[in-house]
């Protein structure tokens, strides 16, 4: 689906954005770099700055039809590389360890393949969503107030790669694919005293006992409909002072389940037992969220579309037996678009998304330039 010269202009393009990698909400330069390779293509219009550096080409063809998006994210990680590559990244301790690069490049690709094979129908728009791997990103640009009115979609699709399936191979799920995930963070204000004289202070020593204990139980100590999963990540209890007795503490854990109804009643069960610990112990506390994603369900009607694709043009698939128990925040599209997140295979030797030698493997651009172009394609026969 693209000639060989387009071939070349993307892995150079991806090895451009591997070299220069930037963190979540800072993609200034790679969303400059996909502005000016996508501005070749013309599309009908570019908007820039959606929820930050975000980044969407978008085609219009005459005809009312189905309109679809495709997304990919711009962002990197604050993980030094340890690649030998010629393009290995030249900024120190930001890595794109997670193959944004090579997903960025395939929706390149797929600008490449649009402008030649321009929508008659609907419309068709390629977002490159600012930062995912903080879970802002994707949830900043439905809050754009140009999404509404420009790229809110009847149907949304994206990938990711998947170290250790096979190089090339779709893996997708009917209903959850990824799980919602969510930091809990719980802030206990107690009172110092001197360490000879604790029953003058109130220390959050006990009540962080309790707290860390009940939120790694949750899953198994409640009922719950799917899996759901706890890990107290981080807890920190006074200072490192012998003579005093501690008066604040705080507790972080990662709440995760397949279902969105089960992570409300985790986050209520986390909450309750914070409460009556505090109660108990005569502290008090705050709780906040952050890094909060929904379960990335798959709409019966878009996997419809994606299956019939799948079978027609012979891709190699497989569907997952379980949901993923990582999240991705394109499940915030879900809530607009009918959407189908899927997993394609980089390699079963590939290393593992987020490891120091994780590097996209350049054989899978076109592959998923195919798979894209394949769903847009038929979304623009569907209606005929
Ligand atoms: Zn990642
Ligand atoms: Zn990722």
């Amino acid at each position: 689906m693209i000639d060989n010269s387009t071939r070349d202009d993307l892995i150079k393009l991806r090895r451009t954005l591997h070299k220069s990698p930037e963190i979540s909400g800072k993609e200034h330069e790679t969303s400059l770099r996909i502005k000016q390779f996508l501005s070749a293509f013309e599309p009908d219009e570019l908007l820039e700055y959606i929820g930050g550096h975000g980044i969407a080409a978008c085609f219009y063809g005459q005809d009312p039809g189905p309109s679809v998006l495709f997304r990919c994210e711009l962002d990197a990680l604050p993980i030094q590389e340890v690649n030998k590559l010629p393009y290995a990244s030249k900024n120190k301790g930001v890595g794109h360890l997670c193959g944004h690069d090579g997903h960025m490049t395939i929706l390149a690709g797929l600008a490449a393949f649009i402008s030649q094979n321009r929508p008659t129908k609907g419309k068709v728009i390629m977002l490159f969503q600012p930062a995912e791997e903080t879970g802002q990103g994707a949830y900043l640009v439905t809050q754009d107030k140009r999404f509404e009115s420009k790229l809110k979609t009847d149907y949304a699709f994206a990938l990711h790669n998947i170290p250790g399936v096979q190089l090339g191979k779709i893996v997708w799920k009917p209903d959850t694919f990824a799980s919602a995930s969510r930091g809990f963070i719980a802030q206990l204000h107690g009172k110092t005293s001197h360490a000879g004289e604790p029953e003058n202070g109130k220390s959050p020593a006990l009540a962080m006992a309790n707290i860390i204990q009940t939120i790694e139980g949750l899953p198994k100590n409640e009922t719950f409909n799917k899996f759901t999963l706890t890990t107290v990540i981080h807890a920190v209890l006074g200072e490192r002072a012998f003579g005093t007795t501690p008066g604040e503490g705080v507790v972080m854990a990662t709440l995760r389940s397949w279902l969105d109804e089960d992570m409300q009643k985790l986050t209520a069960k986390a909450e309750e037992n914070v409460k009556e610990n505090c109660q108990k112990y005569n502290l008090s506390h705050e709780i906040e969220y952050v890094e909060d994603f929904p379960a990335a369900v798959t709409h019966p009607e878009a996997l419809k579309i994606f299956q019939k694709v799948l079978d027609t043009r012979n891709f190699e698939h497989e569907e997952l037996k379980e949901p993923y128990r990582w999240s991705e925040d394109f499940a915030h599209f879900g809530k607009h678009a009918k959407a189908v997140l899927f997993g394609l295979g980089s390699g079963k030797l590939q290393p593992q998304l987020h490891n120091p030698d994780y590097d996209f493997p350049d054989q899978l651009i076109e592959k998923g330039v195919e798979i894209f172009a394949s769903l847009y394609l038929e979304l623009q026969n569907a209606s005929n």
